[in-house]
């Protein structure tokens, strides 16, 4: 086990820590970004950070699109608990722990409010591989839109 490698676990936000976070968020090369870049690249149009107003939840995915009704969510690995890196027991358990159990609950209430309104949701963990999260979701674009170029002979 090798506990210091692990760069995705924040510590808790003491007085003199928060200046620190903030640094490092603001440095963090997001995969979000990278995500958005490759999608843009790929010819796919996009809204950021759009708010949607659903029965039950106000979702805002980090990438929507609205014609094809796909949002899609770059979750970080600590905050929404991926099975891979979330939720290290004993890790400031006591102070996230309750916040996490929000956080998640509040993702599984956006699915079913958005698949509810008909919308394909796309889950990214930040640890995953840019490339294939964004052929991930075009794959879902592609499957949502099927001939948008015109009508299919049938
Ligand atoms: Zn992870």
């Amino acid at each position: 086990m090798t506990p210091s490698s692990d760069p995705a676990t924040p510590t808790p936000p003491t007085p003199g820590r928060s200046r620190n976070m903030a640094a490092i968020k603001r440095r963090d090369t997001k995969p979000e970004r990278t995500i958005r870049s490759l999608l843009h690249a790929a010819g796919k149009r996009y809204r950021v950070d759009y708010r949607l107003q659903l029965e039950g939840a106000r979702p805002r995915p980090d990438i929507a699109f609205t014609r094809a009704r796909v949002a899609v969510f770059v979750d970080g690995c600590f905050w929404h608990c991926c099975p891979e890196h979330g939720r290290q027991p004993g890790v400031n358990g006591g102070y996230w722990g309750p916040k996490l159990e929000r956080n998640v609950a509040r993702d599984r209430a956006a699915d079913e409010a958005l698949a509810a309104a008909g919308w394909s949701v796309v889950r990214v963990w930040e640890h995953e591989d840019p490339d294939r999260a964004a052929a991930r979701i075009i794959a879902v674009l592609d499957a949502a839109a099927p001939g948008s170029q015109g009508p299919r002979a049938g």
